[in-house]
């Protein structure tokens, strides 16, 4: 145990120590943390659907419906009719032949990449991808070059390099939306190369997915190439409002990944209070009521990223509602997050291995159903808490 205490205390000494706080009701703009009202800045709920009622009464209703627990993984007790008629709603809304649910993102991203790949393959992975698309990578045991973050011709002289000596599949790995820095990938270059060099190319939209594009189809649609996507992997547990993941893809993708993705085969899948308001979630994200909040959304991250922009802030080329500020060092940036949070602010320092050493930063996330004016108080706080910490 002195050992572990150890560790602890290094952490601690270097700002690096993580740690868990208590939040007090749904993840609206304003929640209770630690028992004191604070502005909600760092929640992934963008179209604020995590507490509506809607959702609400369909995980109830599915609950005393079907019962609290599914029993067992799908290939041991069958499926629900709830995964089938999920699936067949998330393939329609990617315009896939075919989906497959899985408990987590973090699941599905090591269950994709490990279900479809091996030593023989080839995965050419962002630099920035997210920590469950590393993993995967991993779990695959294929070998995966990383290419510098969004940088195509780099990727290109990779897969030049690469040519000669090729014997398995190829793919083109990378998140829709970077996770931390509120960017985008560049998609339609990555399709142009998927094609030229006879790769699939998967794109992880967790953030995108619900958010992007007229039809809030994700960060494709955004880009006008929502076809060309070969695997769409989305979670239902950030703007959607819910829990779980999945990926969207080919008939044969998924029937592969079903006998050979091992998060989907060995794990219990999700209950039927997590699947019936996934279904309501859809069904929000296509209504007018999902426009709105889109449309809400986007004008909210202006409202916000504007006057940091103003300020000279490096905001991480950040495009979306997604929107970080650079800090640098570990220790700068939780000092900064914990004025905040005593101004009444709730916004996290995201320090290493989350993001690469020397690009801490505060990363701030805008819903739906923030409150203009309290999202101009914050972006101007914040302004005045990083220039006060720039004098000293
Ligand atoms: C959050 C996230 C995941 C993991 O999804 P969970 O459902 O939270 O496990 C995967 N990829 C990206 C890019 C994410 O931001």
């Amino acid at each position: 145990m002195e050992d572990y205490r150890r560790d602890l205390d290094a952490l601690a000494q270097r700002g690096m120590l993580r740690f868990l706080r208590t939040v007090d009701g749904a993840q609206g703009p304003r929640v209770l943390l630690d028992g004191r009202e604070v502005l909600l800045l760092c929640s992934n709920n963008y179209l604020g659907l995590a507490g509506h009622p809607r959702l609400c009464r369909a995980a109830a209703d599915a609950a005393l419906k079907y019962g609290s627990g599914s029993g067992a993984s799908r290939l041991v007790s069958g499926s629900l009719a709830l995964h089938e008629q999920l699936e067949q709603r998330i393939a329609a809304f990617k315009g896939t032949a075919a989906a497959l649910v899985f408990n987590s993102g973090y699941a599905a991203n090591t269950g994709i990449l490990q279900g479809l790949s091996g030593p023989e393959d080839l995965i050419f992975s962002d630099a920035l991808n997210h920590a469950s698309i590393i993993d995967g990578c991993r779990l695959s045991r294929a070998r995966t070059l990383v290419y510098p973050h969004g940088d195509v011709a780099a990727l290109e002289d990779l897969m030049k390099k690469e040519q000669p000596r090729r014997r398995g599949r190829w793919f083109i790995v990378t998140d829709g939306v970077f996770s931390m820095d509120g960017d985008l990938a560049p998609l339609n270059e990555l399709v142009t190369l998927k094609e030229r060099y006879d790769a699939l190319l998967m794109v992880d939209d967790a953030h995108g997915t619900g958010v992007l594009g007229d039809g809030g189809r994700g960060s494709g649609e955004e880009q006008g190439c929502l076809e060309h996507i070969d695997l769409h992997m989305g979670t239902l547990g950030k703007a959607l409002g819910g829990f779980g993941a999945f990926v969207a893809a080919a008939q044969p993708i998924i029937d592969v990944l079903i006998n050979r993705s091992r998060p989907f085969i060995f794990s219990t899948s999700l209950p039927p209070a997590v699947l019936g308001p996934a279904l309501t979630a859809f069904e929000l994200v296509d209504s007018e009521e999902g426009r709105r909040r889109r449309v809400a959304l986007r004008r909210n991250r202006e409202v916000f990223a504007a006057p940091l922009r103003a300020a000279g802030l490096d905001l991480c080329g950040s495009t979306t509602q997604i929107v970080p500020i650079l800090t640098g060092a570990p220790q700068p940036t939780m000092d900064a997050a914990a004025a905040l949070l005593e101004r009444g602010i709730f916004v996290q320092g995201i320090r290493p291995p989350t993001v690469p050493e020397g690009r801490c930063r505060l990363r701030a996330t805008v819903m739906a159903d923030h409150d203009p004016q309290d999202l101009e108080t914050a972006a101007a706080t914040l302004v005045e808490i990083l220039a006060r910490r720039a004098q000293v």
